[in-house]
């Protein structure tokens, strides 16, 4: 489980949780290290994003051939 106020980077420092990350077209809540820029998201809510994107392609589609 993630910790919300921080958690350990691969380069060993502490990443601190930063609203306003931006992920695709999603502005969401993440974990940026300022040591080496590495940036953590909940997987949760990245899963649910790429859920919506396939869903919004499959709309396009069905759209197209309409
Ligand atoms: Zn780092």
């Amino acid at each position: 489980m993630i910790k919300s106020k921080g958690m350990r980077c691969v380069c060993g420092k502490i990443a601190k949780y930063t609203k306003n990350l931006k992920f695709n077209n999603f502005t969401l809540g993440g974990w940026k290290c300022k040591s080496c820029s590495e940036i953590y998201y909940n997987t949760k809510i990245i899963e649910k994003i790429l859920l919506l994107n396939r869903l919004k392609k499959t709309k396009d589609y069905l759209t197209l051939i309409q």
